[in-house]
Parts: C-alpha cells; sequence; structure tokens
C-alpha cells in the first residue's frame, strides 16, 4: 500500500488547534482568568423555533408507517430545490432547473469534492488569505496552487492573476476579510474564467449578511456566469445549521458538469438527511426568513460594535458591514501572533491570528461577530483601557 504522499505537504498544525494551545498554556498559568473570547468560528445563537418544529415534525413523521421515508433522491428532495430556486434567484432573474440545484450536508465537503471533477494538472488560483478548505482539499489532490494576495492597497479583492489559471475559488462576502466585490469587479472574473476556460467555484456562504446595495448576492447575476461558474451555500451561517447540516451547490448545465457531479453525488453521497431538509424548508417559510434577518442582524450589530470599538482604540479595521468579521491590522507593523500573545496577556481576549489564513495575513488578525455580546463589550472596554497602543 502507498499513501497519498500530499498529505504530507499539508501543513501539519491546524491554526485553530495552535490556538487553544496558547490559549490552555496560558490558563495553565492563570487558572482563575476568565478569557473573552472573540476568535469564535461558529454561530453562538440558538436555531429559531419554527426550524426546530419543522425538525420535530419531520422526525415524528418517520416513527409512522405509511409517513415513513427512507433514502430520498441523491441530489435533494424537489420541494426544497423548487423552494431555493424560487426565493434565492427567480427574484434576482436567475431561472434554474431542480437538477442544477444539488442539496447537501453543507458547502464545507462540497467545496472541497468539486474538485474531484477536474484533473490534477489542472492550475487553482486561490485568494490569500482564504477560508483553509480550499487550499487543503486541492493539495490532497497534488494540484498546483496559485496564491492571489489579498491586501489593504488591493481592497482585498484578488487581482487576476498574469499566468492562466482552471480552477478558481471566490468567496464574498469573505471570510477572513469581510470584503466584498462589486458587479463590476465579479464581471472582471467572470470574463476571465469565458477567455481561459477556467471555472469559478464560488463560495456564497455569508450571503445572507450582505446590507450593501450594489453587491452581488450571486455570481449569476453577473452574464455569461452560467457557463463557467458553480455557487455553493450554506444554511450555517445564516440559520444556524452549523450542526443540522445543510447547504446546496448550484451546477448549472451550461457548465457541462451537472451530469458529472450527478454521477459523481450517486456513487459517493446518498442524499442529504430528511430532517435536514425539512428545517432548510422551513428557513423560506414567512417566519422562517423572519427568524433569519433577525438573527443575521444581530450578528451584524455584534460586528459593528467591534469596529467602532476598535477603532475607538485607534485600530484600523475592514470588513464587518457585510459580513460577521473584522479584519484588523496590527498595530505597528507587529506579527499576528504577537499580536495575539498581546491580546491575550494584556486584555485576557482572544482574537484568530491573519497568518493563519494565508501569508498575506501576516500582520492582520481576525475578531469574530459570533462572539457573546458581554464578551465583545468587556473585551473592548480592555482593548481600549489596556492595550494602550
Ligand atoms: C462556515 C463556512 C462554510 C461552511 O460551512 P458548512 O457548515 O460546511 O456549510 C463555507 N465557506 C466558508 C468561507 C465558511 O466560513
Amino acid at each position: 500500500m502507498k499513501i497519498n504522499s500530499h498529505y504530507t505537504d499539508l501543513s501539519t498544525h491546524y491554526l485553530f488547534h495552535d490556538i487553544d494551545l496558547r490559549v490552555k498554556e496560558y490558563l495553565a498559568h492563570h487558572p482563575d482568568e476568565h478569557l473573552l473570547r472573540m476568535g469564535v468560528g461558529d454561530v453562538t445563537r440558538p436555531l429559531p423555533r419554527v426550524i426546530v418544529e419543522a425538525m420535530s415534525s419531520a422526525a415524528e413523521e418517520l416513527a409512522h408507517e405509511d409517513t415513513f421515508r427512507g433514502y430520498g433522491p441523491e441530489n435533494g428532495y424537489e420541494w426544497l430545490q423548487q423552494c431555493i430556486i424560487d426565493h434565492d434567484f427567480k427574484p434576482r432573474g436567475i431561472e434554474f432547473q431542480p437538477n442544477e440545484i444539488f442539496i447537501g450536508e453543507g458547502a464545507g465537503s462540497d467545496l472541497g469534492n468539486l474538485s474531484e471533477l477536474f484533473a490534477s494538472d489542472n492550475t487553482v488560483a486561490i485568494p490569500d488569505p482564504t477560508y483553509p478548505a480550499y487550499v487543503d482539499a486541492n493539495m490532497m489532490a497534488g494540484r498546483k496552487i496559485v496564491l492571489l494576495p489579498c491586501l489593504k492597497e488591493n481592497n482585498f479583492v484578488p487581482e487576476r492573476p498574469e499566468e492562466k489559471v482552471d480552477i478558481i475559488y471566490l468567496c464574498f462576502p469573505n471570510n477572513p476579510t469581510g470584503a466584498v466585490l462589486t458587479h463590476e469587479q465579479l464581471r472582471l472574473w467572470v470574463d476571465y474564467a469565458r477567455n481561459n476556460h477556467s471555472i469559478i467555484i464560488f463560495d456564497a456562504a455569508y450571503e445572507a449578511y450582505i446590507s450593501s446595495p450594489d453587491t452581488p448576492h450571486s455570481i449569476y447575476e453577473i452574464e455569461g456566469a452560467k457557463e463557467v461558474a458553480v455557487e455553493v451555500h450554506s444554511f450555517s451561517k445564516s440559520a444556524g445549521f452549523t450542526s443540522v447540516r445543510c447547504g446546496y451547490t448550484v451546477v448549472p448545465y451550461d457548465t457541462g458538469l451537472q451530469a458529472m457531479w450527478m454521477r459523481r453525488q450517486c456513487t459517493k453521497y446518498n442524499g442529504t438527511a430528511y430532517v435536514s431538509q425539512r428545517a432548510a424548508q422551513a428557513t423560506y417559510t414567512p417566519e422562517g426568513r423572519a427568524a433569519v434577518i433577525t438573527n443575521v442582524a444581530y450578528y451584524l450589530q455584534t460586528a459593528r460594535m467591534i469596529r467602532e470599538g476598535l477603532q475607538e482604540a485607534g485600530l484600523q479595521v475592514f470588513g464587518g458591514i457585510n459580513a460577521p468579521y473584522i479584519w484588523c491590522a496590527t498595530p505597528n507593523g507587529m506579527g499576528s501572533w504577537d499580536f495575539f500573545d498581546l491580546l491575550l496577556n494584556r486584555c485576557k481576549t482572544t482574537c484568530t491570528p491573519g497568518v493563519g489564513f494565508g501569508p498575506s495575513g501576516e500582520g492582520y488578525v481576525r475578531f469574530s461577530a459570533f462572539s457573546r455580546r458581554d464578551d465583545v463589550l468587556r473585551a473592548l472596554e480592555r482593548i481600549h483601557t489596556d492595550l494602550s497602543l
């Protein structure tokens, strides 16, 4: 047996594991300290009642002979596909057939698995800093990766590479920078993909957080995108589904990939839990939509407090308007991990070191609006009084 040696190319440390180690060490020396956690990457608000009720009644159906269900369709129930088309795309003038919408267990797995459709000698472009899964999944497959630096100088918007790339990952609103693209900026990428026969994998996990008017909610708002883009959605950050598990991926017929992806899913995936699909459907009811809006508004309000609090403390911040993340430049050119340690020791507050998201994240840290409100308020006070920049 030979192992897949590409796994040995992966960085052995996982960012959040490294953070845990430093926090544990700190707590070993300061056992009574209450740490304020501003690095939280997972949602913290409970599920809306209407969604829990949809799951309970779906579970109850499975207990009765006449309503019991076994395997569902591999790519999801048509009632959910149609619901997605009617609510997420039709109002923006975008049309899809139900078979172009693939219901899955969340964006995380599809974002990596989609790369199976492409040969291993393709070159992959990934904005830097980035959600780590795109890099790792493509490294596991042995693909060449080109990082596209996203810096203050380019407003954290990646520029098109000079060399030809085949697969492009884009995530807007962005994790970790909170940046968004305008229609015009997104159009340049769609045109690039059309001219170079590339494919764009568009991660729309934070679509629900868009609050600026000229920001595209879907890449399919751009003409021609159906030929060159696959779009991945998640209910995790909008409706709090990180434990429920449900998302969907749009693979348009025009990409020429729909049949391949269908084949892949039928072979390797036997469908998303019925209970989770009913939960997802409930997010589209009037009460469900209202609950999602309330949830997102709460996190965005926390984001605003973080933005303003950090600014008042003299820090330079980005993002946090169309995303639950605030990207903060470290003071005086300090390294990401040094600033992490300073914040931990002086303010008893944790954040996420930017360099953990890629080399261009050096000199930044990420604050998360998924943090508890009382932690945020106390942390901002301490940053204001104890950081003394
Ligand atoms: C949280 C997150 C996801 C998704 O998650 P699932 O829970 O797997 O749906 C996808 N992309 C980004 C950038 C994320 O931050």
